[in-house]
Formats: C-alpha cells, sequence, structure tokens
C-alpha cells in the first residue's frame, strides 16, 4: 500500500488549569490530525487554596502525547513526521523544584490561589501610598495572582524550599519552565527556560527592557538565580528526552492566552480577543506600544516570534471565574453532571428569572481587584429553581466579559465592533447567544475552539531552524467562523446590566 506524501507536522501542548491537551497539526492546512485531552485534578486544601502536582502535569502531558501518537498510527500516519513541538499553558501558577532529584518541592500554586494575600498587604505597607513602583515596571496591579506573591509565600512557609534555595538546589518557574526542564532531560540536563509572556505575568519582569527587574526581585526578595532564562516565544529551547517524541524539538513557548491571540490571529493592532476556559481573558493586541489601561486592565507582553523580532504588547482584561463556575455547580453542588449539561439546563427555562450570581470565588479581578469580594447568589424566590441558577451562571460569565469589554473600549478608545472568542465553553451555544444579547455586539466564534493551540503549533512551527509552518496569518484568518447576532433589544441588555452591577456591589467586602 503506498503511503500519501508526508507531510511536516507540529505538535502543540495546551497545559490549562482544567485539562491538558496534545494537538497535531498539518503545517499546511492547519488542521487538526488528532489530539488527546486529560483533566487534571486541582486540591483545595484550605479556604481560598488552589493547587495542582507538577508531576501529574507532566505525566498528563506524556500521556496526551504517546495516545496522540498513537491515534496517529491508526491513521496511517508516522508521527516521525511531527518537526517541533510548542508548550502553551496556564499562567502565573509557581512551581519550585529541586534540580538535583527532579522533585517539586511543594505542589504548584495556581494563579487563581489566595494565600499569598497577607504576604501583599504586607507587601504593599512598604510603599508609598498610590505607588506606581510594580505596575511601571510590570505592567501589573500588586496582587497574590501573580507569581512572585506565590513565591514570596513559598519561601516564607515551606521549610523544604527555603533550605534548597539556601543550598543553590531549587530551580523555578511557571508551568511552562517546569515542563520544558523535566521534557528536555530534568535533572540529567534539562533547560531552565520561559518565553517573555510567561515572564511578564510573574510580577518580577520587566515589560519594557524584558528582563528580570533587579529592583523587584529584591523588593519581593526573590534570589534571582533560581529564575529561568527568558527567551522569545518561538525558537528552540532544547530536545524532548523522552516520550513518544524523544528527540523533536521544542520551539514554542507561550502562555496559553498569548497563544489565543495568536490562533485567533489577532496580529494587528487593536485586534482583540476573548478565551473561554477556567476563568475568561480578553486581549487586545496594542503593537509595539506599551499601553496602560486607566480602567482596571493589565499591560502584558502579548508575544515576541523570535530572538529578533519586535515584541508586541496587549492590553488584558482577566476575569478568574468563568469555566471554573460550571466545574464548581458539578463537583461542589452536583446539579449537572459533565460542562455541557449546563446548556440544556439552562434552556429549560431560558431566563435566569432575576436571580444573579456573582461567582466571586477569588475575590474579583479585572475591572475591580478586590480580593474581598466573594460570591453570591441573589434575587431568589420560591420559583427559583436550579435550571434559574445555571442560566445565572452562564449570564455571569457574559456580564463579567461585558465589564472588560466596557473597560477596553474606554482605554483604546476605538470600540470594539465584535467579539472574537474561542475556548473550551464555546462549544456552549447559549453561552454565546447570551453573550451577544448582553454585550449587544456580534460575537464570532473561532473555527477552533482550542485556538491557544493553533497559536502554539505557529509559533513552534515558524522556529528559526525549524520552519515548517508555511501558513500565512491571512489564509487562516476568518475561515469557517460562525457569528451569534443580538436578539434582545440594547435597552434590556443595559437593564440586565445595571442588576448584574448591582449585585457586584453586594459581593464586594464580604470577607471580615
Ligand atoms: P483550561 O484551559 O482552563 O484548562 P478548558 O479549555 O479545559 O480550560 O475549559 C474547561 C472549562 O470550560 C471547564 O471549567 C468547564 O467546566 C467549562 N466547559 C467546558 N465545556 C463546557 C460547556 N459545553 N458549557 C459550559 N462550560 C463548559
Amino acid at each position: 500500500e503506498e503511503k500519501a506524501a508526508v507531510e511536516p507536522l507540529v505538535g502543540a501542548v495546551v497545559q490549562g488549569t482544567n485539562s491538558t491537551r496534545f494537538l497535531v497539526f498539518n503545517c499546511k492546512t492547519a488542521e487538526v490530525l488528532s489530539h488527546h485531552q486529560v483533566e487534571v485534578a486541582q486540591a483545595f486544601p484550605r479556604e481560598g487554596w488552589a493547587e495542582q502536582d507538577p508531576q501529574e502535569i507532566l505525566q498528563s502531558v506524556y500521556e496526551c502525547m504517546a495516545r496522540t501518537c498513537e491515534k496517529l498510527q491508526q491513521l496511517n500516519v508516522d508521527p516521525s513526521a511531527i518537526k517541533a513541538v510548542g508548550v502553551g499553558n496556564q499562567r502565573e501558577t509557581t512551581v519550585v523544584w529541586d534540580r538535583l532529584t527532579g522533585e517539586p518541592l511543594y505542589n504548584a500554586v495556581l494563579w487563581l490561589d489566595l494565600r499569598a494575600q497577607a504576604t501583599v498587604e504586607s507587601l504593599s505597607r512598604r510603599l508609598p501610598a498610590g505607588s506606581d513602583f510594580v505596575r511601571a515596571r510590570t505592567g501589573l496591579p500588586l496582587s497574590a495572582y501573580f507569581s512572585a506573591a506565590k513565591l514570596r509565600w513559598l519561601l516564607d512557609n515551606v521549610a523544604g524550599v527555603r533550605a534548597a534555595v539556601a543550598e543553590g538546589r531549587a530551580l523555578c518557574g511557571t508551568l511552562d519552565s517546569w515542563l520544558i526542564w523535566s521534557l528536555t532531560g530534568g535533572a540529567r540536563g534539562g533547560v531552565h527556560g520561559t518565553d517573555v509572556t510567561n515572564a511578564s505575568r510573574t510580577m518580577l519582569f520587566n515589560i519594557h527592557s524584558l528582563e528580570w527587574d533587579r529592583e523587584l526581585c529584591g523588593f519581593f526578595e526573590i534570589p534571582m538565580d533560581i529564575l529561568p532564562s527568558v527567551w522569545s516565544c518561538s525558537q528552540i529551547y532544547g530536545r524532548m528526552r523522552a516520550g513518544a517524541l524523544r528527540g523533536v524539538p521544542i520551539s514554542g513557548c507561550l502562555g496559553d492566552q498569548s497563544a489565543a491571540l495568536l490562533g485567533q490571529m489577532c496580529l494587528q493592532e487593536g485586534q482583540a480577543k476573548n478565551t473561554y476556559g477556567t476563568g475568561c481573558f480578553l486581549l487586545c493586541n496594542t503593537g509595539r506600544a506599551c499601553v496602560s489601561s486607566e480602567h482596571g486592565l493589565l499591560t502584558t507582553v502579548a508575544y515576541k516570534l523570535g530572538r529578533d523580532k519586535p515584541v508586541h504588547y496587549a492590553l488584558e482584561g482577566s476575569v478568574a471565574v468563568a469555566g471554573a463556575v460550571v466545574r464548581w455547580l458539578r463537583d461542589n453542588i452536583g446539579i449537572i453532571e459533565t460542562s455541557k449539561d449546563i446548556e440544556k439546563l439552562a434552556n429549560e427555562v431560558g431566563t435566569s428569572h432575576g436571580c444573579y450570581f456573582v461567582p466571586a470565588f477569588s475575590g474579583l479581578y479585572a475591572p475591580y481587584w478586590e480580593p474581598s469580594a466573594r460570591g453570591i447568589i441573589c434575587g431568589l424566590t420560591q420559583f427559583t429553581n436550579k435550571c434559574h441558577i445555571a442560566f445565572a451562571a452562564l449570564e455571569a460569565v457574559c456580564f463579567q466579559t461585558r465589564e472588560i469589554l466596557d473597560a477596553m473600549n474606554r482605554d483604546c478608545g476605538i470600540p470594539l465592533r465584535h467579539l472574537q472568542v474561542d475556548g473550551a465553553m464555546t462549544a456552549n451555544r447559549l453561552l454565546l447567544q447570551l453573550q451577544a444579547d448582553i454585550l449587544h455586539l456580534p460575537v464570532v466564534k473561532a473555527a477552533l475552539a482550542d485556538a491557544a493551540a493553533l497559536g502554539v503549533a505557529m509559533a513552534a512551527g515558524a522556529a528559526e531552524g525549524v520552519g515548517v509552518w508555511s501558513l500565512e496569518p491571512e489564509d487562516l484568518a476568518g475561515v469557517r467562523t460562525e457569528r451569534f447576532e443580538p436578539q434582545i433589544q440594547a435597552s434590556e441588555s443595559e437593564s440586565r446590566y445595571a442588576m448584574w452591577k448591582k449585585a457586584v456591589t453586594k459581593a464586594m467586602g464580604s470577607v471580615p
């Protein structure tokens, strides 16, 4: 039997909060040939804490690669056609490990973990009131969300971490660093690197000079020798030393939200996308300009596609809880069995019947940055049932997006005329219709829900020394997208949004 000419393929690891996946793309068509996905356990050992096991995450990556390669073989495609692999990851989540044993010294502290709140409060007292010391360098507010606060907490509270640092055995990083170090050999010579997008979420990285900031490291008392080297998003980091893809170069690395921006082809200034995963993240490409927000948005590195390529920046609106509220209704309340069931449940009533659900489980992020907010469900009556609550949960995701889109429009001056969306939750058609209604704007769904994976593959395939990604962004823009038009009057959008805002005021300051 004659085999078809082998076209180069590129693999993308996306290590998200909820799941790890591996997708293999054809570089000529951007078509997904095969993929595998594994949900990752999350531990909530105390109120406000959220952790994952770095070893489980690493194994999930190997498993996804192995299973995807098996599926390729079943399709009669030789996995040796995979010429490069890229890594995209949940951002900010922090790991410290021992470079001699290769073992993590503590669980990964997740981005939505609030344990460093007290650390942040005591640090902020060391700064003059209204100081922009942190924001001017990093584009970020001083918050427990970002890695430096988590790392400071680990150094203060975990004896094993402190000892390893003192003995020069500790390495730290975001999940991209942990994975790349482990995949390229770990204790037997792993590469300790990260990319500019992940680095820009640590609160230790100067987004203007694109280097670790000595004064910030001093302020947080983080020893600089435990930090990874910082590279561009598209270059060869090293080669896989084990697993199904042993020998293949890792040549792409980006935070998942940057990857989705790329995968949605938002490469021009003013182009924006919103990704609905565990959280929800709206990023607008601001080109070479580092724009600072007046309305509670973050300034972040969008991407740098090669050692000698220019850096692009983005304004970002971050929402901590989007899909997480669906997972919560599944795991903690038990009104659905699988995430997708929420659509059917909410469709049974087609309204929240005046019920508003503010899922401020981790405080509120953009545009409020209020760590003391907590979740509430209000407007309940004798008539309210689980279907209304399911509906209110979906609406909450849409209202939160509306808040960041409004902030984005005020900062950018040029209002967005439609919203490009992606992420696992975009499988939910009711959500997208509600989003169009609440924004009173068309919502355009990406052809591939996992836009982050496409962005990772593009970065890895285009790297110097790999050079197999041969599509132009224009070839991909706008293919097979679906549009959702607003179906309610603008006045109704406004009145529901006003009620949401009222509910938000009730969620504020719920922590004594
Ligand atoms: P991450 O990138 O954070 O790992 P995923 O892309 O795996 O997240 O998205 C999973 C999130 O989306 C979960 O929180 C899940 O509850 C939610 N989700 C997935 N499918 C649906 C659906 N059809 N309707 C609503 N929520 C969904």
